[in-house]
């Protein structure tokens, strides 16, 4: 295997120019999970990791290259609150962002964040950069709408970001488990809500439906909130898998969705 080490975004670039079919290496703890069951013999890597232009972190932008352990400790609670969800300090410390979305598995924590915020994701090629919102990014699962060639730089923010969000986690353990459903909401001062539900469809969704109904009140009544979870296990489109029964996913979606819903209604 060669492997490509540039220090900055335009030799990362450069590195697809002579290695047009080279596969981008970040964290690598999706991308050497592959590799070590043999499902993946890449001829050539372009490793990341000193890449500093996707180390770059504002208010607004988050970098592909961010590790969670960075995210624990970010101004934005949902954020904060899944990164310590993921794996173990090691998966934390070597686990991007950017390789969240480069995996796009259904069930990756990550992304409902970026769902709920209708954050953008910024890819860059040696022709130029291109936006993208998460679900034109995202397109099936672990399936992108990135080009080969492309790069994902990280992830813009919108200015608005609603300071009541929460992040919720179903799976069959408290750590080192992969959700059987996720969730993400975010509820501004005017009570416009967004919903995000993970590992519930072929890639993250919103329960556009549900958000709707807890929008239009500023204090969702007991029997509002019964709907709420009704509406959200109504739009998930879940399957049956290993790790969880297509019934089971529907009504832990909703449960979840709720309940990470109080957790930001709460005074
Ligand atoms: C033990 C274990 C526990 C885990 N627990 C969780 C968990 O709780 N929740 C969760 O969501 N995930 C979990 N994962 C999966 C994994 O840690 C995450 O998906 C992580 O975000 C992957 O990031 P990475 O930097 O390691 O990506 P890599 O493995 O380096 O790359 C993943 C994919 O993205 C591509 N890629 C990476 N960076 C870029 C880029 N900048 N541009 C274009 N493509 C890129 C790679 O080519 C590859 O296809 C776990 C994995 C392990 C091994």
């Amino acid at each position: 295997m060669h492997i490509e080490r540039p220090r900055d975004l335009a030799e990362a670039l450069a590195g697809f120019d002579s290695h047009p079919r080279a596969t981008p290496l970040a964290g690598g703890t999706d991308l050497m999970v592959e590799v070590n069951l043999s499902h993946l013999r890449p001829e050539t890597v372009v490793a990341l990791r000193r890449v500093s232009e996707l180390q770059t972190w504002d208010d607004r932008f988050v970098g592909a290259g961010v590790t969670y352990a960075r995210l624990q400790a970010g101004p934005f609670p949902a954020l904060a609150e899944l990164a310590r969800t993921v794996g173990s300090p090691q998966i934390r410390a070597a686990g991007t962002l950017g390789g969240n979305l480069g995996t796009a598995s259904p069930a990756g924590d990550a992304l409902p964040f970026l769902a709920a915020l209708d954050a953008e994701v910024v890819v860059a090629s040696h022709g130029g950069e291109r936006t993208l919102r998460w679900d034109a990014f995202l397109v099936g699962p672990k399936r992108t709408a990135l080009r080969p060639g492309e790069l994902i730089v990280g992830v813009r923010l919108p200015d608005h970001i609603p300071a009541r969000q929460a992040f919720g986690k179903v799976g069959v353990r408290q750590a080192m488990v992969i959700a059987t459903v996720n969730c993400c909401v975010v509820r501004d001062e005017e009570g416009a809500t967004r919903v995000a539900m993970g590992a519930v469809g072929p890639t993250v969704l919103r329960a556009r439906a549900a958000e709707q109904l807890v929008s239009s009140t500023s204090r969702p009544s007991p029997s509002m909130l019964e709907e709420f979870q009704r509406l959200v296990s109504d739009e998930v489109v879940p399957i049956t898998d290993h790790r969880a029964t297509e019934r089971y996913r529907r009504h832990a979606a909703g449960v979840l969705a709720r309940r990470t819903l109080e957790r930001c209604l709460a005074p």
